[in-house]
């Protein structure tokens, strides 16, 4: 295992607020200082497209992971791209061999990807850390539903606490060495 490789869930979207992807490149650029590398769905799109310039801008290296339906949508300046045939390799290639997984804002892909993530960590088939950056309390509503899965039974507070919301991408930086 590479232990300076991380995996980063994100939006694909276009038209979110600036400030997220602003957020996203403060955070390569913090990590890349710390000698870090970083696996991603590869794509152009959204914070997706903006992760791999910054990544780019800073020597960084990337590894785009794309399922391979979505040939043409790669970010042609990533380190190496690695196709799959599913979406559901997909997201195990792209765990694969990392040591943390970081959840940006972003809408149900970067959800299912955290949730898939965080279930195997509970299961103990994912070794790294979990996070889920809450910039301006994007995750305020995530924290609540997961404590209400606490406070129903549903979910143990050992599982619970192998998510750490960090505030800010200093906080979060402050997570790696
Ligand atoms: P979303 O959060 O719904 O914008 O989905 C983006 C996240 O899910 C990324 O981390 C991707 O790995 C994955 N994903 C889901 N749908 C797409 C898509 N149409 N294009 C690129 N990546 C996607």
């Amino acid at each position: 295992m590479d232990g300076k490789r991380i995996v980063i869930y994100c939006s694909a979207s276009y038209t979110i607020d600036p400030k997220f992807n602003e957020a996203a490149r403060q955070m390569v650029r913090a990590l890349c200082k710390k000698g870090y590398s970083f696996v991603s769905g590869g794509t152009v799109k959204g914070t997706m497209g903006v992760l791999s310039e910054e990544i780019q801008a800073c020597g960084g290296h990337h590894l785009g992971i794309l399922p391979r339906y979505m040939q043409g949508l790669e970010y042609t300046g990533v380190s190496e791209v690695l196709w799959t045939d599913t979406m559901s390799q997909r997201k195990e290639k792209m765990r694969e061999g990392t040591c943390a997984a970081i959840a940006l804002p972003g809408g149900i892909g970067t959800m299912d990807e955290l949730m898939e993530t965080l279930t195997l960590a509970k299961l103990g088939r994912y070794p790294g850390q979990v996070f889920a950056l809450n910039i301006d309390g994007f995750y305020d509503k995530l924290i609540d539903w997961l404590d209400y899965l606490v406070d129903t039974r549903m979910l143990d507070s050992d599982t619970r606490e192998l998510i750490r919301f960090p505030r800010t991408v200093e906080e979060l930086a402050s997570y790696f060495d």
